[in-house]
């Protein structure tokens, strides 16, 4: 796609949660968009899937966290480190990082451990935060992302990417069964969903694909990708339990997956 391009495309780097798995990567997702990267959470494995899908951590403009949890974040310390390898000049664009109040204080408390190790030159990083009580809105040069609360831990956004030319995905993060994400969602050309674990083993904080599809379906979203399959998803019919509740187009995520909207 050449930065003049319409549209997003979406390539799944992780499907996975964070129980180790060499089919699953833990959870991140690439969106690009005109000369825009985007990546949406860095668990472990990010950068060498980041690879297989022939892109460099120093081509990603925006790095957005919908949590904190391990399996979303962890490879941002590596992330930082490795952009400072051999002297930071890899990285000729600067990279905004972006999630929900906190992301301020965990960038903090990080460089409490590791210093200037995971420091970069002022005019290459900054960090913005997202209200995570309330709907928010921040347009970029490429795109426009709307955010909105949703239930799983105190940091936890969804967010909805629109590009300049009207097209919309949504990235769910890690949740639980919210009204909010029915707004946030609402006609997108794509909903990328969590959908941990089968209809019959529900826990709080998580979506099964049943809920999901109906998430989807009151959304009025025109394809649902139902990703963060713990290995119990492997052994269910997951897309049958989805069907239950949704009637259009269901892909059940694999890592390095591309999905082109536009
Ligand atoms: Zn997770
Ligand atoms: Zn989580």
């Amino acid at each position: 796609m050449s930065p003049d391009q319409s549209g997003i495309k979406v390539t799944i780097l992780g499907s996975g949660t964070c129980v180790p798995s060499l089919k699953r990567s833990s959870c991140s997702v690439l969106m690009q968009i005109g000369a825009s990267r985007l990546l949406f959470d860095s668990g472990p494995g990010t950068m060498r899937r980041l690879l297989e899908a022939k892109t460099t951590i120093f081509d990603i403009t925006h790095l957005f966290y919908s949590h904190f949890h391990p399996d979303h974040s962890a490879e941002f310390v590596p992330f930082l480190f490795a952009t400072k390898y051999p002297d930071g000049s890899l990285r000729k664009i600067p990279l905004t990082v972006a999630g929900g109040r906190g992301l301020l204080y965990f960038y903090e408390r990080l460089k409490s451990v590791y210093g200037q190790w995971i420091e970069l030159a002022p005019d290459l990083m900054e960090i913005i935060e997202f209200d995570n009580k309330n709907a928010d809105t921040i347009t970029f040069e490429d795109f426009t992302v709307n955010t909105a609360p949703v239930q799983h831990i105190k940091e936890s956004i969804a967010f909805r990417v629109i590009s300049s030319d009207g097209f919309t995905a949504v990235y769910t993060g890690d949740t639980d069964y919210t009204e909010t994400i029915i707004d946030l969602a609402k006609d997108a050309d794509l909903l990328i969903c969590e959908c941990a674990l089968p209809d019959k083993l529900k826990v709080e904080g998580h979506l099964t694909p049943s809920l999901a599809g109906d998430l989807a379906t009151k959304a009025g979203v025109r394809k649902l990708v139902l990703t963060h399959f713990y290995p119990q998803c492997e052994e269910e019919d997951i897309e049958a339990e989805c069907r239950q509740t949704y009637s259009g187009p269901i892909v059940l995520a694999e890592d390095l997956m591309e999905i082109e909207i536009g």
